[in-house]
Order: C-alpha cells, then sequence, then structure tokens
C-alpha cells in the first residue's frame, strides 16, 4: 500500500545526517531538533503553537485533556473512521456519541451532529477522513451556537487546505479550538517510529497541553495538573525536520496518481471514485483540498471479496479502511445507538476499498492495477 523504501531512497542523504546529529548530540530526548521542527511546523501551517507528542492517539487524548473536559461530558464523532477517535473518548471517562457520515466524502455528516446534541455534549471531534476536510464552517457554526470545542482529528489530512466559502484557505487542523495529527510512517508527513503533535492557537491552551504531556509540570518537579509521558523524541524529529519541506511535492504526487485513478476508472459504471467535497469542485492542479492519505473506491455490484482475493493474487495491496462501523465493534457497543441511524456507515463498510496510494507510484503501476480491477469488473 505504501513504499517507504522508495521514499527513504530518494531523501536519504539528507535524512541520514540529520539523524546521525542528533546521535552524535546525543540529545535524544527535547534536543533542539525537536525544537526545529516544531519551529518549521508552526511556519508551514500557519499556527501558533504546535506541541509535538508521542503519536496521534496521545494527541488526541492530550487535546481533550487539556480542554478540561470532564467525566460524563459527551463528545460526538464519526462512526466510520479509525478506533483511536473514540478510544480517547472513552479512555478519559467521556461519553463517546457516534454518528453517521456523508457518502459523498465520508466525512462526519453535518445534520447527524445537529441531531445528536444534548444539555451534555461538550465537545464536536470532526476526522478529516482520507486527506480531506469534513464540513468546518458549518461544523464550527454549531459549536458556536452550542458552545462546544472543536478538536480535529487529523491524522489523515496534513497539509490539505480548507477551503471557507468566501474562498480563504487555512490548513486542516488549524481551525478548531485544537487538532491533533500522527506521524506514524505511512502517515502523509511519517516518522520511522511513532509520533505526533497538537496544534492550538489559543495561547493559554497551548500554555496547558505544554505541561500535560510532561507530567503536568509546568516548572520542574511541581505536578499542578494530572499529565502524562508523551515526548516526540530527537531522532523522529529529525527524520520530520528533514521531510517537511517535502511533504507538498509529496501530497501533490498522492494528487496526481489519485487524478490517474480517477480518469482511468471514469467510465467504470460499478466504481464510485472519491469525491471532492470542499469549495474545490474538482482535483485541480492548483489546489490541494484532498491530500489522499488513502485513495478509496466504492464498488456498486461488484464482489468484493472476491476482487481483493484476486488482486491479491496479482501481488497489488489493497485494504478495508474500515470493515466495521464503530457502533458495532464489541468496545463501543451500547444501547444508546440505534442501527438506524448509521445507514450511510452500514452501507460503506460494504462497499468500499482502498487502493494503493504512495509518493513514489508511478503511472506504470497504476495501469497495471486498473487494468487487473477493470477485466475483473468486466468479467
Ligand atoms: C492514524 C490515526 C490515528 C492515530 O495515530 P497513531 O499515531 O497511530 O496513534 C488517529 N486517528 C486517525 C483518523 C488515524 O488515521
Amino acid at each position: 500500500m505504501v513504499d517507504l523504501k522508495g521514499q527513504y531512497n530518494a531523501i536519504k542523504d539528507i535524512v541520514n545526517p540529520s539523524i546521525q546529529e542528533v546521535i552524535e548530540t546525543t540529545s535524544f530526548i527535547n534536543g533542539p531538533k525537536v525544537r526545529e521542527f516544531q519551529n518549521n511546523l508552526e511556519n508551514y501551517l500557519g499556527v501558533k503553537h504546535v506541541i509535538p507528542c508521542a503519536n496521534g492517539t496521545d494527541a488526541l487524548q492530550i487535546a481533550m485533556m487539556g480542554l478540561g473536559l470532564k467525566p460524563g461530558d459527551e463528545v460526538i464523532t464519526a462512526d466510520f473512521t479509525f478506533a483511536a477517535t473514540v478510544e480517547v473518548i472513552a479512555l478519559l471517562n467521556l461519553t463517546p456519541v457516534l454518528v453517521d457520515v456523508n457518502e459523498d466524502d465520508f466525512n462526519i455528516n453535518v445534520e447527524a451532529i445537529k441531531r445528536a446534541i444534548t444539555p451534555k455534549t461538550k465537545a464536536i471531534v470532526p476526522v478529516h477522513l482520507f486527506g480531506q476536510c469534513a464540513d468546518m464552517e458549518a461544523i464550527m457554526e454549531i459549536a458556536k451556537e452550542h458552545n462546544l470545542f472543536v478538536i480535529e482529528d487529523n491524522a489523515q489530512a496534513i497539509g490539505a487546505n480548507y477551503t471557507y466559502s468566501n474562498g480563504e484557505k487555512v490548513k486542516a487542523g488549524t481551525i478548531g479550538d485544537v487538532g491533533a495529527t500522527s506521524f506514524f510512517p505511512s502517515k502523509n508527513l511519517g516518522c520511522y517510529g511513532d509520533g505526533g503533535a497538537i496544534f492550538t492557537n489559543n495561547d493559554e491552551l497551548a500554555q496547558t497541553i505544554r505541561g500535560v504531556v510532561n507530567h503536568g509540570m509546568y516548572k520542574r518537579y511541581h505536578h499542578d495538573v494530572v499529565g502524562v509521558n508523551s515526548r516526540l523524541d530527537s531522532i523522529q524529529a529529525a527524520v520530520l525536520d528533514a521531510k517537511l519541506p517535502h511533504l507538498d511535492n509529496y501530497n501533490k504526487a498522492r494528487q496526481n496518481a489519485a487524478k490517474k485513478y480517477n480518469e482511468t476508472f471514469k467510465t467504470i459504471e460499478n466504481i464510485i471514485t472519491p469525491q471532492i467535497s470542499n469549495a474545490c469542485t474538482d482535483i485541480c492542479d492548483n489546489c490541494d483540498c484532498h491530500v489522499f492519505h488513502q485513495y478509496t473506491l466504492r464498488l456498486n455490484g461488484v464482489d468484493r471479496d472476491a476482487l481483493v482475493k484476486h488482486l491479491n493474487e496479482n501481488d497489488i495491496p489493497c485494504g478495508v479502511y474500515y470493515p466495521i462501523p464503530l457502533h458495532k465493534q464489541k468496545a463501543y457497543i451500547d444501547d444508546r445507538y440505534n442501527d438506524e441511524d448509521f445507514k450511510v456507515t452500514n452501507q460503506l463498510v460494504k462497499e468500499v476499498i482502498s487502493l494503493p496510494m504512495h509518493t513514489e507510484l508511478d503511472n506504470e503501476q497504476i495501469e497495471h492495477i486498473t487494468s487487473i480491477i477493470i477485466k475483473f469488473i468486466n468479467g
């Protein structure tokens, strides 16, 4: 699904000395590289504060801790996402409230959010799934009206732009009160291990979060709040700092691959190619509202299991993200949910298939992949 080796070979000469430098200076924890990367990412995103941490799941948890959410507070999030989002809500003894998504862009449905709001609702966690933002303009409006926090799960959309209806563009993850991202190796900006970060434009929240990530300390050995130990190590920061200048090109490579896939599948009736929902209406050459963390098709009248098997037999990797709605996962089943309220997610889990998507994918590989799929479908 990804070609991390090919990507590494192309940037070896920058990454290796960057790692070597950390080893030579032995500042493995909170070294200058972490600070450097933090500053560079703040500039890239146009956000006041980036707080690096150990992984994307921690980033979400720490964001919720920083906002002071309390047990029993209800937090609304999408039924169709990776479990990390709902996991941290449950871990903090907050009450997850799963809602359905849109069938066109797979993102959280705004009307479903509105229906789910109760006097106990304290936050909304939109997940920018597969590389494009949820409908942030509408979500921020709902949040304002009901006095709710917005925590963006930006693990899959780093570098994506969100375009407001007035044409103004901002980076995904910098719109809500706080954003969380992951630098897991296969993410759009991945390190060589685990890593994550929290973004915010709120000075006070940033200060609180800087303590939370470090055992609740604001002054050495003074523990003012219950915190966690969640750090981005300096070697990972060195990798990320070497890769950050390439992020736009990496995302561009993904968009080009998506464009090529889309063009090839255009005439195939049983395939619904990914839709761009934002103010960008098409995969345009000069916009980056979708950064294609995954290239996910919907199959209509195709036996997905048979297609997966066929692809595997032809040594073509593929994935089903996600095969089970969160409201049906054993850990998160709850009497509060009515299966009827999750029509879209229930449908999508049966239809979706994600194809290889990475920065090293070339036209020849895409032609090979698409021709095998099209031949299978046309029998
Ligand atoms: C990857 C991912 C996470 C978790 O990130 P980790 O760094 O693996 O902890 C959270 N949410 C979404 C949507 C993700 O894709």
